[in-house]
C-alpha cells in the first residue's frame, strides 16, 4: 500500500511491507549532502552508528556550496578571544532571544553554551579559520579575514538588550563567494573518510514507515527505485523550498518578485516528506530577504525612506532587517539618499542595480525629482539633521557613528525599491524539530525514527529580521550534528527484514 501521493510525484509514504528488496541498510540514512547531511553523518559515525548518505547531485552542490561561508558562532571562540572581543554564552543567548521572531530557549541556550566547542569542533575536523577581525560593516569580508559583525548586536534595540559581539566567523577562503564550498568539501571528506557511504546520483523520492516508525527511503538513480533501510532513522536534510514556485507562491509569495539564491534542489521534497510523516511545517511565511546598500560603510549615514518621504528603520541594521523593512513599504518604494559628504555608489558583489536616479542641487528639488509629498522629504531631512548634529537619531537610534547631517549639497538618490532593485533571498520555514533534530508532530511528539536538520528544519533562523548571517551554516552544522548523534543512539528496532 502507497500513501500521500501529491501531484504527479511517487507517493511520499511507503509501506514497508510493499518493500521486497532492500538495496542498502545503515543504522542511520541521511538524505543530502550539503552541511546538515555532512555533519549528521560525522555525529552519526563517531557514535558508532553505519550511514549511508543518499544525494541526489554526484557531488556536494547544495546552497552550502553558494554559501559565502559564516558561521555564526560565540560565547568567547578563540577567535573572539584572539581579536579582543569578550563575549560570553549568557549574553549570545540573550541576543539571540531578543532578536528572534518565537525564540526556542533551550536551542538558543544549547547553541550558546555549546559555540565554542562546536567552533573547535569544525576546526578539528580541518576547517580554516583565522585568527583576525574585519572591522568594517560590509556583508562579506574580500579577504580571509575570519570576525566581523554579521546581525544587529549594535543596532538598537538589541545592543541595550545584550552586550554585543561580533559572531560572524568567516571560513579562511580569499573572497565574497567559496567559504561554504570550502567547509563542505573538507566536512563531506571527512565524513567519507569515517566510513559514510554516499549514493550519489540517487533521488529521494519517499519515506517507509513500518507500524509507526520511519524505517527507511525509497529513492531512484537513473530511473530505477532503490530502497534504503534505516536501522535507527533517517534524517532528512534536503534543503528549503525556494525553488518550488508553487510553495513560495503559498506560503512566501513575498520571495516570488526576488531573485531566489541556492541551490536548484531546494525543492521542498523534505519538508513535504516530514509533512507527509505527521510533521509540522512552522515559520513557512518567512524568508531571508535582501537588497544590501552598503559597502562603502559610509552609505550607512545616509537615511531611506518610503513614498512619503519617512523613514522607516535604523540605517545601519543589519542588511536582511532593512532589506525585509524595505521591500514592505506602501508600494515597496523606497529610496537611499545622501549627500556629498558620504557619496559612493553601493557595491556588492553582482547586486549593483541600486540605480541612482539623479544629483540635486538642493532638498526640496530631490523631494520634486522623487515625486513625493510636497514638504515631506524637507521635514524628514530638517528634522534627521538637527538631531544628528547632537548624534542623536530619537526616532530609529541609529548608532551615533552612522550620524552626520545631510546637509552638503548636492543631494542623490539610490533607487531601493522592491520590483525595482534586485532583493535576493532564500526561506527559512522548515520542520518543526527538537533540539536533537527529532521531527515533531502538531502536539510535540517526536515522529519515531525521523529527524531533519539544516534548511529543511526550523531552528534558530527564523526571519530576515532576526537573521544574522552565519546562523543557517551554524544551526545547520550545530544541530545537523546532533541529529546525527541522536539518531546514532536511537534504539533499533526489531528487524523484520
Ligand atoms: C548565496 C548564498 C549565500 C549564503 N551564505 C551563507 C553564509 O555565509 N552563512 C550561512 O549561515 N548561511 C548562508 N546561506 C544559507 C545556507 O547556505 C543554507 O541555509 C545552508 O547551506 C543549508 O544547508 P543544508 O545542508 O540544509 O542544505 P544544502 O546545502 O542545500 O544541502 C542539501 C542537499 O540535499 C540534496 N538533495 C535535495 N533533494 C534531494 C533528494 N530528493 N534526494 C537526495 N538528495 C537531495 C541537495 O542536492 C543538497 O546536496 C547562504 C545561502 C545562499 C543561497
Amino acid at each position: 500500500m502507497s500513501t500521500s501521493r501529491q501531484g504527479d510525484h511517487p507517493p511520499l509514504l511507503i509501506d514497508a511491507a510493499t518493500v521486497s528488496d532492500w538495496s542498502a541498510t545503515a543504522d542511520v540514512v541521511i538524505m543530502g549532502f550539503g552541511m546538515a547531511g555532512a555533519c549528521a553523518a560525522l555525529e552519526a559515525r563517531a557514535a558508532g552508528a553505519s550511514v549511508v548518505i543518499v544525494e541526489r547531485t554526484s557531488g556536494c552542490t547544495g546552497s552550502t556550496s553558494a554559501a559565502a561561508g559564516h558561521f555564526y558562532l560565540g560565547g568567547g571562540t578563540p577567535v573572539q578571544q584572539a581579536c579582543g572581543f569578550d563575549d560570553d554564552p549568557v549574553e549570545m543567548a540573550r541576543y539571540l532571544e531578543a532578536v528572534a521572531l518565537d525564540p526556542d530557549r533551550e536551542k538558543i541556550r544549547l547553541y550558546s553554551e555549546g559555540s565554542v566547542a562546536h567552533f573547535d569542533w569544525l576546526e578539528a575536523q580541518g576547517v580554516p579559520f583565522d585568527r583576525s577581525y574585519y572591522p568594517q560593516k560590509n556583508v562579506v569580508q574580500p579577504g580571509r579575514e575570519c570576525l566581523i559583525w554579521t546581525g544587529n548586536e549594535q543596532v538598537w534595540p538589541y545592543r541595550d538588550m545584550a552586550k554585543p559581539a561580533p559572531r560572524g566567523h568567516k571560513v579562511a577562503f580569499e573572497g565574497e563567494e567559496g567559504g561554504g564550498a570550502l567547509a563542505l568539501r573538507i566536512l563531506s571528506e571527512r565524513a567519507e573518510a569515517a566510513g559514510a557511504t554516499v549514493m550519489a546520483d540517487c533521488k529521494v523520492e519517499g519515506l517507509i514507515r513500518e507500524g509507526d516508525r520511519i524505517v527507511g527511503v525509497q529513492a531512484r538513480r537513473f530511473g530505477e527505485p532503490v530502497h534504503v533501510r534505516a536501522r535507527h532513522g533517517v534524517v532528512l536534510a534536503g534543503g528549503g523550498f525556494g525553488q518550488n514556485p508553487d510553495m513560495v507562491a503559498r506560503h512566501v509569495p513575498i520571495l516570488a518578485s526576488a531573485y531566489v539564491q541556492g541551490s536548484p534542489h531546494d525543492d521542498g521534497l523534505a519538508i513535504r516528506l516530514g509533512a507527509a510523516a505527521g510533521g509540522t511545517p512552522i515559520h513557512m511565511d518567512e524568508a531571508f530577504l535582501t537588497s544590501p546598500f552598503y559597502p562603502p560603510e559610509n552609505l550607512l549615514k545616509g537615511i531611506l525612506v518610503n513614498r512619503d518621504g519617512q523613514r522607516f528603520v535604523a540605517e545601519d541594521s543589519y542588511h536582511s532587517r532593512s532589506g525585509i523593512f524595505s521591500a514592505r513599504q506602501p508600494d515597496g518604494i523606497v529610496y537611499l539618499i545622501v549627500d556629498a559628504a558620504i557619496f559612493g555608489y553601493p557595491h556588492f558583489a553582482s547586486l549593483t542595480n541600486q540605480r541612482l536616479i539623479d544629483g540635486f542641487a538642493t532638498v526640496a528639488e530631490m523631494e520634486a525629482g522623487l515625486a513625493l509629498p510636497e514638504g515631506s522629504l524637507q521635514a524628514t531631512m530638517a528634522e534627521y539633521n538637527r538631531h544628528a548634529a547632537d548624534g542623536a537619531d530619537p526616532d530609529f537610534h541609529k548608532h551615533p557613528k552612522w550620524l552626520k547631517p545631510l546637509d552638503e549639497a548636492p543631494y542623490a538618490a539610490f533607487d531601493l525599491s522592491f520590483g525595482r532593485a534586485v532583493y535576493t533571498g532564500f526561506t527559512l520555514g522548515g520542520l518543526r524539530v527538537s533540539a536533537d533534530g527529532e521531527v515533531l508532530d502538531a502536539a510535540g511528539t517526536p515522529l519515531p525514527g525521523l529527524y531533519a536538520a539544516g534548511a529543511c528544519a526550523s531552528n534558530i533562523a527564523q526571519d530576515s529580521n532576526g537573521y544574522a548571517s552565519g546562523t543557517c551554516l551554524g544551526e545547520a552544522s550545530f544541530f545537523g550534528r546532533r541529529a546525527g548523534a541522536h539518531a546514532a543512539r536511537l534504539p533499533a528496532r526489531k528487524a523484520t527484514a
